[in-house]
């Protein structure tokens, strides 16, 4: 269980996230929608101080961390327990798809080469990418190096997953492999924080949906209903500007 109470991040003057409260059920998928500008990377940043949230709490399974409190080993322990999918998937140019995935396992989790590398070989294979093993991201496709991306945000085995528009970067080309292997991870009971704009995808995949408007929850329902009959007008409107 996630639990996510008061979670505040101001640059300057601007409050970008106000006082956000969201929980997640172990296993639960959560697709966070909104106009873009709203501070939806802002919150998957915050959860796991990716970017430093001025006030809130956050509790991942035992680890409570207060903002304003939080040690350095705090950080680096709620670091540990989320995984991050980022929007232009974030590998290291100079690493092969298997090292991109082996580095946190090394450096952060502090595993052992062997074990590490035995741990990229077989999500390669999930992801479909074996024969990708050796190559740099230069010689993959935006799908592909997604996918290497999302293999080695599963490498972790962390206890939550965050994507932030994991598919917009990509030539639309690319966006179905993609979604295919999030699906494949959904299957295995992860619990997933997806910030998307595919409506579609977030309809079949999502337990919740949440509609964040300037820094705020708005809405918060499963899909069909909210989607089937949203109350905020905002979201009324937004849903109708994308439709
Ligand atoms: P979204 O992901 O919903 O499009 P963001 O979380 O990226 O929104 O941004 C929310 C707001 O916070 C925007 O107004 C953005 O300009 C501002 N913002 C985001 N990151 C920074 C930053 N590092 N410094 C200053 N302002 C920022
Ligand atoms: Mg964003």
């Amino acid at each position: 269980m996630i639990s996510i109470r008061g979670l505040t991040k101001r640059f300057d003057k601007t409050t970008v996230l106000n006082a956000i409260d969201l929980d997640i059920a172990d296993g639960e998928r959560v697709v966070v929608i909104g106009p873009s500008g709203t501070g939806k990377s802002t919150l998957l940043r915050c959860i796991n101080f990716l970017d430093r949230p001025q006030s809130g709490q956050i509790q991942i399974d035992n680890l409570q961390v207060d903002a304003k409190k939080a040690t350095k080993s705090d950080i680096l322990a709620l670091q540990r327990s989320t995984a991050f999918v980022f929007q232009n998937y974030a590998l290291f140019a100079n690493k092969t798809a298997k090292e991109n995935i082996m580095e946190a396992l090394v450096t952060v989790q502090k595993m052992p080469e062997a074990a590490a590398e035995e741990r990229a070989m077989s999500v390669l294979a999930e992801t479909g990418l074996t024969d990708k093993a050796d190559s740099y991201p230069s010689a993959l496709s935006g799908g592909q190096q997604q996918r290497v991306g999302i293999g080695r945000a599963m490498a972790l085995q962390s206890s939550l997953m965050l994507f932030d528009e994991p598919t917009s970067a990509l030539d639309p080309e690319w966006v179905g492999e993609v979604l295919d292997l999030m699906r494949r991870v959904a299957e295995r009971k992860q619990t997933m924080l997806i910030v998307t704009h595919e409506m579609q995808f977030a309809k079949e995949i999502a337990d919740r949906v949440v509609f964040m408007d300037e820094g705020r929850i708005v809405e918060a329902a499963p899909p069909e209903q909210l989607f089937g009959d949203p109350k905020d007008e905002r979201l009324q409107r937004f849903l109708r500007r994308i439709n």
